[in-house]
Parts: C-alpha cells; structure tokens; sequence
C-alpha cells in the first residue's frame, strides 16, 4: 500500500513537473504543433538585402531619405552606385521610422588621406536619430578608444579594430534593440550588436543612453520609431547598398 501511495505521489510530481516546463517554455521539446517561422529568400550574397528587407538604399536613387536640417531633398552625390557626403550640407535622415532592426549598412572613407584623428573619415550612422556606431577612417589612425570605428560613440570601444584601408569598402551588420520606456524613465535599455566587415565589434552592449560628443551619456524618452540618420562631418564619405529588417520586441512591461 506504501508503495502505490509513494509511487502515486512520484508520478504526480513528475507530471506537475513537465506541465509547469511546459508552461514556462509554451512548447514541449520537438512540439510538432510548434508554429514555423517564415520563409524568407536570402540575398544572392550575405550583404545583398533578403527579400523580406526594405531598402533603403540601391544606388539608384536617394527617396528614401531628406535632409535633416530643413526636410527637403538631400544634397549629397549620387553617383555610380554610392552616395557621397557633400561636406556641410548636413546630416540625412530616413522619411520613414524605425525601431528595433537589422541593419546592413557599406561604407568607404576617402582614400586619399589628408587629416588625422577624428578628423579622418569621419561620419555615423545614428539608430533612431540617437545611439551613434562610429564611422571613421581608423586604418592606422589613433584616437580615443571610443570614439573610433564602430565604437558605440562614448560608451564603448569596439572589441577589436576590424578597419579596412582607406578608399575600401566596409561593412557594418546591426543588431539594435529599441530602450523601452515607461512614465518617462527607460524600463529596459538598448543593446546593439556590430559586425565590422563580417568580425564581431559590439557584443550586445547594453546602450547607457543617447550618445554625445564629451558629454555623458543619458536617456530621454523618444517615440518607438524614429529616423536613421547619417551624420555629415565634414568629410566626403561613401555609402552603399543600405537595407534593414525591423525586429519585434517583447512587449513593454512597467518595473514590479
Ligand atoms: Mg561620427
């Protein structure tokens, strides 16, 4: 009688076992009922857009983006297949907003090298208008750690320097996750992971807040999609074949 009362009470734990995994995981382990992700085509390479991305920029021509200082047109050069920066012409912005995304972005700094530091190659590509990758020519070229290529911009240096020479094509591919905020206070931070030219740069680094020049960084609440921006620094940088693919996030949830 023991025995079937200790053996009752074993399967009862066991069951109670798989349903509450199962409740925390939704699915059991190989659920044939378990719902498929999409298909999705790939590109022809891995820096050509798959086909569930939208493109923000083909070489053919510059609709998708405006200037940021007045919302007009933007003056920088299209050629070939890039587009240049036209020093003091100003920032660009996408008409449309974004969040949380992949983002595979091509770049070249000017090959004919004529200043230093900071000075050299000079751009960024700002997620959500806000958070800066640097941009810059940092081929055998010092300045402050983090404020060199694909440096998250005064936060966090890239792991490691992944630059080609000047006048070559570079990739970036990043993984950014949206700050969520809630009563005016970021609930959950940013992250962004880079690839530079296909090596890992930034490993999930949590975002400390909006990236500025010397000052230190801090949140200020924003709406959910916002413009990617390409900064103009006052050198003639190259930008190419520029597609992304919005990520969903989990829902917001408030703190408690
Ligand atoms: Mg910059």
């Amino acid at each position: 009688m023991k025995t079937i009362i200790l053996t009752s009470f074993l399967i009862i734990i066991v069951f109670s076992i798989i349903a509450l995994a199962q409740q925390i995981t939704q699915w059991a382990v190989h659920d044939e009922s378990r719902p498929h992700p999409p298909v999705v085509t790939p590109g022809k390479t891995d820096n050509d857009p798959p086909a569930d991305a939208t493109v923000l920029f083909d070489g053919s021509n510059l609709q998708a983006w405006q200037s940021c200082k007045d919302g007009g047109d933007v003056k920088w050069k299209l050629q070939d297949d890039y587009m240049e920066v036209v020093p003091k012409t100003g920032d660009i912005q996408t008409r449309q907003g974004f969040g949380s995304c992949q983002l595979h972005i091509e770049w070249s700094t000017p090959e004919v090298v004529t200043e230093s530091g900071q000075k050299r190659g000079n751009s960024g590509v700002f997620l959500m208008g806000k958070y800066e990758v640097q941009i810059l020519d940092s081929y055998e070229n010092v300045t402050y750690a983090d404020g060199q290529a694909a440096a998250v911009y005064g936060q966090n240096p890239p792991l490691v320097n992944a630059c080609r020479k000047p006048g070559q094509w570079q990739t970036y591919d990043i993984i950014f996750h949206a700050p969520q905020f809630a009563d005016d206070k970021v609930i959950k931070p940013g992250t962004m992971t880079v690839f530079h030219n296909g090596v890992l740069v930034q490993d999930h680094w949590e975002i400390k807040g909006i990236t500025y020049h010397k000052i230190p960084s801090h949140y200020e609440p924003h709406a959910d999609k916002m413009p990617l921006i390409l900064q103009d620094h006052g050198n003639p940088l190259r930008f190419r074949n520029i597609w992304i693919r919005p990520l969903e996030d989990e829902p917001r949830t408030k703190l408690n």
